[in-house]
Order: structure tokens, then sequence, then C-alpha cells
């Protein structure tokens, strides 16, 4: 597929060569003004440090380019060469350059003025930063380690469970996470992209199986396709009477929020009842442009959940999950998954024991909002499906009582004849 149709430019104007000044603070952002007349509705918020970034590493472009979500993509890093532009790199990660070993990259501009570059081991840096523990390949590690392939009846769709699909709609994604289930086929250059041909199959395959009532779309990243193929996607699934929900898996709101235009939730809340789940890592990443884009998409009535991988050193840390999870409620998303990390080919560095996760569950359940508390679940390898894992609050049975433990760690009796 050629680049013009991954990224269509639909006809925005030229862009002026200079620009007023901001007229609005937004939180600690501003509030980029429309462009003109006729592009309304495209204003947005940047925050400063992201003004700054601009200034400093695309001094040729303008608020508006930073803006425009096509411009996001067309200017992400994607090599050890350019991230070395703007960051110090450590040893672990030049040294990635240095094996000759290629490894995917993809951050956005919009990402990459969140990374601290003098800081190797801050958060959202180790998340898509690669480094040479990459190369290390430990027992136990796949590179389908939820052996995808096996339940795809054909090509695009995985179908595990009884009522519901996960159906791939492209292998492009705005930023490559370094520990991504689906490094296997996320990047591959040549074809990112799936042709309308190649959704009709799936959709027929969705048509035909009337149990489905429940379509997933991820890929990749669904939200990197132009706003008429998700229309396309979204209407010929509207259309089959025994798909009752859509849902859309994405990490766009927080990588590239700015593609979460006006233009886009209005035509995604043309095909309720539709859900978005969120891929969020860290509080960090919850800036003033991403509480906008998840306010666009919750004021369209879109239930929004969050999927969080636990990874060593990064959310590990029962507070910073907790700090995340109440970040998260303030801008309208519902912790839904905390997933253990996927025994992904060169991951031993981000796993954690599962005890870790259960701490941060124990944190959670009672001392904060119930809302807060994700379902902490291992996608079994193999192709088992999401295992939920919960702390032991059964103790065990007397008699015909119960014996429960609450978030206290105190015991209480609860009457359970049979
Ligand atoms: C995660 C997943 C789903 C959706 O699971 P829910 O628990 O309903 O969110 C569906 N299909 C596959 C293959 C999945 O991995």
């Amino acid at each position: 597929m050629k680049k013009e149709e991954v990224f269509p430019q639909q006809g925005e104007p030229e862009e002026p060569a200079s620009l007023e000044p901001p007229s609005s603070l937004a939180f600690q952002g501003l509030l980029v003004p429309p462009q003109n007349q006729t592009s309304k509705n495209t204003a947005f918020t940047i925050s400063v440090r992201s003004v700054e970034f601009l200034s400093k590493h695309f001094p040729g472009s303008s608020l508006h380019d930073w803006n425009n979500w096509q411009w996001q993509v067309r200017n992400s890093f994607t090599s050890v060469e350019q991230l070395n532009s703007f960051l110090g790199l450590s040893a672990d990660e030049s040294a990635i350059r240095e094996s000759g070993v290629h490894l995917p990259i993809r951050i956005t501009p919009y990402y990459a003025s969140l990374l601290d570059p003098d800081n190797p081991l801050q958060a959202l840096r180790r998340t898509v930063i690669p480094v040479v523990q990459e190369l290390n390949v430990s027992p136990g590690e796949a590179e389908d380690p939820l052996s995808e392939t096996n339940h795809s009846p054909v090509p695009h769709i995985v179908h595990r469970y009884p009522d519901r699909v996960l159906f791939l709609v492209t292998n492009f994604c705005s930023a490559y996470c370094r520990y991504c289930t689906r490094t296997h086929m996320v990047s591959l250059q040549e074809k990112a992209h799936s042709s309308q041909a190649e959704w009709d199959i799936a959709i027929e395959y969705i048509r035909q199986h009337t149990e489905v009532r429940d379509v997933l779309l991820s890929g990749g990243d669904p939200l990197t396709l132009s706003d008429s193929r998700i229309e396309y996607l979204l209407s010929r699934l509207r259309a089959i009477p025994h798909v009752e929900i859509l849902r859309i898996g994405t990490k766009v709101p927080v990588v590239l929020p700015q593609r979460i235009t006006r233009d886009l939730v209005n035509m995604l809340k043309k095909y309720h009842p539709l859900f978005i789940s969120i891929h969020f890592t860290h509080p960090d990443e919850l800036t003033p442009e991403v509480s906008e884009a998840c306010n666009r998409l919750a004021d369209a009535g879109i239930p929004l959940g969050s999927q969080t991988v636990l990874l060593k050193g990064i959310n590990d840390e029962p507070g910073i999950f907790k700090k995340l999870t109440h970040e998260l409620l303030k801008v309208r998303v519902r912790p839904y998954y905390l997933y253990q990390c996927d025994p992904i080919p060169g991951s031993s560095h981000f796993r954690t024991p599962v005890e870790t996760g259960l701490e941060i569950i124990r944190n959670l359940r009672g001392h904060t909002s119930g809302y807060a508390v994700p379902h902490y679940v291992i996608d079994a390898p193999g192709g088992g499906g999401k295992i939920p894992i919960l702390p032991d609050y059964v103790v065990g049975r007397e008699g015909n009582d119960l014996i429960l433990r609450n978030y206290e760690n105190k015991t209480f009796r609860f009457p359970d004849y049979i």
C-alpha cells in the first residue's frame, strides 16, 4: 500500500508561515486555537514542554504541524541515530547499534517530548527505547506466546473465546513498545496495513459465526488508520445483527493524542455501543494532551478502560500503580486489566514475579475506590486465554463458616450453610 493511502492528508489547508500567540491557558498547557476559518474544530492543547521540544528539535515546524497527527507520524523517530539527536544514549542503549541487530523503533515527537534526555532509567523512556538486554532470549520465551496464529480460523481473526473475536485490523502502530506481545507481527515494513479485501474475509467470518456478539478491533493500532477506513470497519460490523458490542484496543490516545480529533469522535459515536481500551503504563503519561483526548472520547459516550502491562522498574511499585489508577479515573478511564508481562523473546528485564502483581492488587483493594482496581491476569502461554490471579481473601472453612481475610488483614467469619 502506498504511503498516501496510509496517512491521507484529508484536504489539510496549507500551513501559514507564522502563528499568532496562543490565546488561552488550559491546565499546564496552552490551547492552540483553530488554524483558520476553514479548519474549525482543530484546536488542541499543547504542553509547555512540548512547545520547547518543538522549537528545539523541529525549528521549521509550527504548533499546527505539531497538532496534526499525520505530521506526528511522518516525523516519528525510527532509528537509534535519530534518538541520539535528542537523548544522551546510555551504554545499554547504544550497544544495540554496535550489535548490528535491527530492532524496530517508533516514537512520536509528542511522546519523545516526554522522555528525560538525561535519565536512561526514566519509566517512559524504558518503554520505547531499546536496550541490549532485548537480545537475550531466556527459557520459556516465544515469538507468539499466546499462540494466536493457531487460533486464527481466517487471517486477521483470533477466535479463542466462545462469544467474541479479536480482529487484527493493521500491523502498524504509532509507537513500538519494547515488551509488545505482537512484536513478531507489528512493524513489518512492507506490509503494515491490511487491504480491504483481506478485511472483507474476516468480516464474512464474523457474519457467518452468529455466536460472535463482541468484536475487538486491535492490531497494530486501529486508530492509526484514516477516519474513512475505520468507518468502513465499524459500519460493516455494525450491520451484522448478532454483533452487539464493538471495541477498539489502542495506545493512540497516549502516544498520539492529537489523533483524537473532533471529526474522529463524531464518527465513532455513530457506532455505539462502542468501547475503547487504552494501553497506559505510567502516571507520567497523563498529560494535558492525553487528558483532552480521553475527555473527548468520554464526552462522545464511549466507555473507556485501561490495559496496563506490569513492568519491572517502571510501574511495579504499588504507590506508582495506585497513582496511575487515580489519574486514570480523573479522566474517566476505568482500570480494566493489569497484565503479567508476556514472555516474548528478550523480555526478561521487564518481567516481575507474580507476587509483585498480587502486592499491587492488595495495595488497592479496600484501600481505594473499587473502580481503581483492575483485574490482574496472566494470558496463558499456548492460548489458554486470560486467567485471573487474586490475592487469597478466602482463608478456609470451619464447619459452616467461611473464614475470610479483609484488606486490613483481619479475619472474619461468614455463615455459609449448604
Ligand atoms: C483479550 C482477548 C479478548 C477479549 O477478552 P475480554 O476478557 O473479553 O476483554 C478476546 N479475544 C482474545 C484472543 C483476547 O486475547
